[in-house]
Parts: C-alpha cells; structure tokens; sequence
C-alpha cells in the first residue's frame, strides 16, 4: 500500500516521547515489508547538520495561515527503500531550542506552528506524485489535516483525498487554543461548532482529527477502552463512545534493532538470554557512571521518562522516601520536566547519596544503560496510553513493576495473572503504600536468584517485535480503503 504518516517528532531525526519511537518503527517496518512510505515532520533545530543528504523537493509551499501566507519548502531523504522522509522547513516555527515548549512553558504560537505543519502534511498527501492511499496523522499536532481534507471532500468528493487514519498517542495532550485561533484554518465557521471542532467554547486540534478521520487506533488496547470512559476520556469520551465502532487498541511495538541488548552501541558489555555475565557488568559500569557504590549484589531500581504528573512521579517519590531508608538497594533516574519534580528528585539524591542519583535533562545513551544495568524498572503511571519503556525493560531483562492501567497492564505479566510466564510486579491502587509493596516483593525476588532468573527469562522472552504488530495496521488500511471505495 501506499502510506502517508504525519507526525510532529519521528526517531531519529527529533524525540521527546514515544511518539517519535513509534512512528520512525512503523515507518521503517512497512517500509521493509514493501509498502510506499512517506513520513512528513517538521524540520527543526540540527536535523540538517545530522542529515546532509537532505535535498529540497520542487514545491512551492505558500501556505495561507490566516490573514497571511507563510512560505516554506520540503525536503527530503530516502533513509532506505521505499521510505521517503519529508522535512517541512520553515525556520521561524521550527528552528527553535526544543519542540514544543521551554522550561514548562508552551510556545506561545504552537497553534501557527501545527497548524502550517497539518497543511503542508495535506497538501503532500493531495499532491504527491506517489498518490498515497492513506494519510496515517499522529496526535493532535497533525490532526488538523483530517479537517483539511475532510473539507477537501466535501467540495471535490470522496475519492479526491487519500484515507484517514488518526494514532492517539496520548489523549491528555489535545492542542487546545483560544476560539480565534480557528481561523489560521481558513475554513467556513460552521465547522467550530460542537459538533466539529469547538471545545467548550475553544478551538481543539485533537477534534479535528476525533471527528474527521475515517479510523482511530490508540496504542493499546486497553487504553482503547478506559478513553470511552470518564476517568480517562479527558472531555472527550462521549465523542469516543460515539466513534467506538471505528476506535482500535494496537499495541506499539518496540524496534528491535534500536533497542537490542545484544547489539546495543550504547552498552560496553552485550548480552543475551543465553549469556547474562553482560547485564551484571553493565550493572556496575551504570552504578559507577551515577557515583553509586560499585556493587552488583545492592539491587538497583531504574526509571526514565518524563517528571509530570501522568507517569506517577508523586508516588514514586513517597514511596521511596518510605523504603529508602529501611532497605538496601539502589535508585537511578532520567527524566526532565515539571520544575518541582525535577527539584524533588534532586533534594531526594542529596539526601541518601549512596542509594539514590538522578539526572535531569534527556539522554538517549543514558536510558538504554539504565535499561540493561538495573534490575527492576519503575513505571507507577497514573494513567499510560502504552509505554514503552516498561517494554524495552522486559527486553533488556530488567523486571518492570507498573500500575495496572493502560497498556502497562498489557504488556507486563504478573505472578498471580500467571505463574509459568511472570515477567513482572504489577499493583492496581495509585499510592505511594501500593508502590511500596511492590518494592518489597522486588527485593523478595532479589535474594532468590532462582526467582530473578525466571522473572528474567520470561522478560527476555516476550515478544513485542513491530513483525507482529504490523499486521493489525495493514489491516486497518486496508479496510478504511475498501469502506473509502464501497
Ligand atoms: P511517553 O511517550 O509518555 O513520554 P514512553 O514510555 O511511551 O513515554 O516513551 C518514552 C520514550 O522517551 C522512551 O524511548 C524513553 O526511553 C525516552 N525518554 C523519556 N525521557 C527520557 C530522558 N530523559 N532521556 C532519554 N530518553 C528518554
């Protein structure tokens, strides 16, 4: 088939979050199974410097934005055959110090910003000389275009725009902006109205893509269900209930070659299931690298991510501050965000210096040593639309203990769900006392090298290869495809 994705970050080219790991592994993976792909993103700070061989595609891109008309230009690179990546370049909106915000505050024109990305992803998807078959737009950043063409459609008619498909990737995250901000769509007004893009009195882009697009997947399948609820729907869940007969849940898979414990750059030591002496000596390199005690019998706890209220970092804290000083083991974390948090965390690592270090800020080197050198891995979210690195700790032998929500409930197995394939602790109630539990049984199962060796296996086991994944979205193409023709 022939697949358009829009997304506003795409591994390796600019991350913040699993958004960009996602849609760099389904590019490639479609790619390699012999679809036409094209990924359209934006071309922000570096990426030129990274990526030489980027050449400028013959279009002009004057895109009305408003009352004005925003030049800019595509260009592209063929990373491997049959994946073309486009490059949308317009230096004012993207040539910036980060993605979406600095220092925990948006940038004040994210609005103009996505919106011209949303309008350049359509236009490529009406005007490639590729034709594709679907535009596969990835959270609110580019739902926009679902909008777009949807309006496209209803002047010119059915057949004249590809298929949509709309990924959420995280519902909380909806591109909200006051109501004038509408008409940097240039589009008739009737559209911000409840029953299209308005949001209680503003202007929602992730709307857009909810009500415009042909098909809606979200990352799990659990987190599938919970957002046609009212805990998880964050305003939206009548509109998804609504949309429930084209809503799918498909688990996001992981790239095995990013992330691969036997051949991972980032590690001095490589290993595998058949041979663990790797995992133990990345354990005391990544103790030395945090100014930890250099000892490989302490069990030593990892978590990465971001430090927002979403990933359970309050309770992560209580719960450590309560176990930390009764036990013996280990704490190392990654991760930036909310100020206080990041402050927290640092107050907690002078406070128990042999047992706790954290570094605030993002690093790709430092999060795959903190997979393959810890033995378990934290991840309390309060709510997780997927997560990915629970799985990439599964991968790397490092025993997850999560929340049971999202799709953290989906990928990790716990004893009591199944005592042959046990891969992790899982604990339901969002409290730092739940969490302290888990941390208990962790070092329950530490002293019994028996038992972290088959909690270990089963990790290493699991299978979550975008091979097998990869089907259900072909699946879903190909159906929005047929229901497009019928
Ligand atoms: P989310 O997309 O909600 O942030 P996920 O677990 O799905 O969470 O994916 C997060 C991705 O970003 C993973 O690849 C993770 O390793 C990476 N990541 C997050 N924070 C950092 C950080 N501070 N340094 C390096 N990588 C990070």
């Amino acid at each position: 088939m022939r697949i358009l994705l829009a997304s506003s970050e795409v591994h390796p080219y600019s991350k913040t979050g699993g958004l960009a790991d996602m849609v760099g592994a389904l590019a490639r993976t479609l790619a390699s199974q012999g679809h036409r792909v094209g990924v359209v993103t934006p071309l922000y700070a570096g990426i030129r410097e990274r990526f030489p061989a980027l050449k400028q595609l013959d279009l002009a891109l004057d895109l009305p934005l408003g009352s004005r008309t925003v030049r800019g230009a595509i260009w592209t690179l063929e990373p491997s055959p049959g994946l073309t990546m486009y490059f949308v370049d317009q230096p004012g909106f993207y040539l910036r110090k980060e993605l979406y915000q600095e220092q925990g505050a948006d940038y004040p024109d994210n609005a103009e910003r996505f919106i011209y990305f949303s309008k350049a992803a359509a236009r490529l998807a009406l005007d490639l000389v590729w034709k594709p078959e679907v535009l596969h737009i990835h959270d609110w950043q580019a739902s926009p275009a679902a909008l777009l063409l949807h309006h496209q459609r209803k002047e010119r008619g059915q057949g004249s725009t590809p298929g949509l498909c709309l990924t959420i990737h995280n519902l909380a995250y909806q591109g909200v902006f006051p109501a004038s901000e509408f008409g940097l769509m240039n589009l008739p007004g009737d559209y911000f109205a409840p029953a299209g893009v308005e949001f209680y009195g503003k202007f929602s882009c992730l709307k857009a893509g909810l009500v415009y697009a042909d098909v809606i997947t979200t990352v799990s399948p659990r987190y599938a269900r919970e957002i046609t609820t009212g805990e998880f729907g964050c305003g939206l869940d009548g509109l998804l209930r609504q949309r429930n007969s084209s809503l799918v849940g498909i688990l996001n898979g992981v790239d095995c070659d990013e992330w691969n414990p036997g051949n991972d750059p980032f590690l001095k030591h490589p290993y595998s299931v058949a041979d663990l002496n790797g995992k133990r000596a990345n354990k005391l390199l990544l103790q030395a690298e945090f100014g930890l005690p250099v000892n490989a019998d302490i069990p030593l706890f990892g978590s990465i991510g971001r430090l927002a209220e979403q990933k359970g970092v309050e309770i992560m804290l209580a719960a450590l501050e309560q176990e930390i000083p009764c036990a013996n083991f280990q704490f190392v974390l990654i991760g930036s965000g909310a100020p206080a948090f990041e402050k927290a965390y640092q107050d907690l690592a002078r406070r128990f210096p042999s047992q706790v270090a954290v570094r605030i800020g993002f690093d790709e080197g430092v999060s795959h040593r903190i997979e393959a050198g810890s033995d378990f891995f934290l991840m309390p979210s309060r709510f997780e639309p997927c997560g990915l690195n629970q799985m990439y700790g599964l991968r790397y032998g490092t025993i997850p203990i999560v929340r049971i929500t999202g799709g953290l409930d989906d990928t990790v197995i716990d004893i009591r769900e199944d005592s042959t394939k046990a891969n992790g602790i899982k604990f339901l109630e969002y409290s730092a006392s739940a969490l302290s539990k888990g941390i208990s049984k962790a070092l329950a199962i530490y002293n019994d090298p028996g038992l972290t060796d088959f909690f270990r296996r089963n990790a290493m086991a699991a299978d979550f290869s975008w091979g097998r994944t990869i089907a259900d979205y072909v699946r879903v193409y190909q159906t929005l495809n047929e229901r497009l023709k019928a």
